[in-house]
């Protein structure tokens, strides 16, 4: 008989608030596929990178955090940040973004999509209208700590503020999002740009824009200037398919777009290592949500999907898709926690969607 495959190895950190709460749900979906496809899994409990932790220790994680995570496939993350006892920038720069810089995770991706059941804030849109992917650059761009404050708390007083792109850089989220607009049917790939406003950085993006384009001629490329971008999300959802954008458009769109689909109990997002050279993270864009937790009222689709994703990205195709066929059943026919307009808790909804599969 051939030998067994090597299991994923998924690092497990349930964090703090509702993450405690929705990571069970996650956890008995991936049992459900588990059983139904054998996908080898290997799930590993974390309980630090929490604010839990650091009531415990004083720091978000342990000295040696690097070496425990470095040989996992995956992460799953439930979310971070618990605000009245730890500031959040202590939180989430002591965890989260260490995470992101250290393993080179330089793609953040979203899936945006309405589904069946679930109430769009935009007049008159149904299913099928909104299902696009925004790929944000998640390691450079407009985010950096280079500049300063000249003449501080003169008259004179004058802010710089850097952007840093690189060729390596840009040209690797490029990469990535010709390479899923090249997997998806519609073949068409959406740029943010501000190229008539930010005169240096943005024609130069277009550029590279233009150059990775080269090696994929068969995808229609559209650049939208991110203003109007904003609108057309709002406006005209179903024009996009893969939209990708510089670390601060990125941001934004990638709130706005699951804005567009009614509640931020779905939205899911992954940190990617395309190489896999380093773990990659998933995990919901909701936070750990203070004010609900404890009552086991909290949404856990964005949760499941997230772990989707993860199965996703480690080639489990068909694990993926029978989550995400779960996922949309339960929400067209319930059970549905409050935030949708239902009664049932985060464990029942989790449960019919772990049935489901
Ligand atoms: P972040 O931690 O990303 O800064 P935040 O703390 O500002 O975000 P969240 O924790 O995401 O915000 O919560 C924002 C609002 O959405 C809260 O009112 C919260 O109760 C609600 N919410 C967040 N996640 C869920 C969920 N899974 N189900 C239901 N409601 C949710
Ligand atoms: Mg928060």
């Amino acid at each position: 008989p051939a030998p067994a495959p090597r299991p994923h190895r998924i690092a497990v950190i349930p964090g703090d608030g509702i993450g405690k709460e929705v990571m069970p749900e996650a956890l008995r979906a991936l049992d459900a596929v588990q059983r139904k496809f054998g996908v080898p899994l290997e799930l590993v409990p974390i309980d630090w990178a929490s604010c839990d932790h650091y009531a415990k220790t004083g720091e978000m994680m342990p000295p040696d955090w690097k070496n425990q995570l470095s040989g996992m496939d995956a992460i799953l993350f439930g979310a971070v940040g618990w605000p009245a006892t730890v500031p959040d920038h202590v939180s989430l720069w002591g965890s989260l973004l260490k995470f992101r810089r250290e393993f080179d995770q330089y793609i953040n991706l979203r899936p945006v999509r309405l589904f069946d059941g679930v109430p769009c804030p935009l007049a008159g849109r149904k299913p099928g209208d909104i299902d696009f992917l925004v790929v944000r650059e998640n390691t450079e761009g407009e985010y950096t700590n280079l500049g300063g404050v000249m003449y501080a708390g003169t008259e004179r007083e004058i802010v710089l503020q850097e952007t840093v792109m690189s060729r390596h850089g840009t040209d690797r989220v490029l990469k990535f999002a010709f390479e899923q607009a090249a997997a998806r049917p519609r073949q068409k790939l959406d740029v943010a740009t501000k190229s008539n406003g930010i005169a240096i950085s943005m024609p130069w993006w277009d550029g590279r824009a233009d150059a990775m384009h080269a090696n994929y001629p068969q995808i229609a490329v559209e650049k939208h200037h991110i203003d109007i971008l904003c609108a057309r999300f709002v406006l005209q959802p179903q024009r996009f398919d893969v939209v990708v954008a510089s670390n601060l458009f990125g941001d934004i769109l990638s709130d706005l777009g699951p804005a567009c689909t009614g509640t931020i109990g779905l939205a899911p997002s992954a940190n990617l290592n395309p190489e896999r050279a380093f773990p990659s993270l998933f995990e919901p864009v909701h936070g750990s949500a203070p004010d609900i937790y404890g009552q086991g009222i909290a949404n856990p689709v964005a949760m499941v999907w997230s772990a989707a994703l993860m199965l996703q990205f480690l080639g489990e195709q068909a694990a993926h898709d029978a989550m995400l066929a779960a996922i949309e059943q339960v929400l067209a026919q319930g059970p549905r926690t409050r935030d949708l307009g239902g009664q049932a808790s985060t464990a029942e909804m989790g449960a019919a969607i772990a049935e489901r599969i």
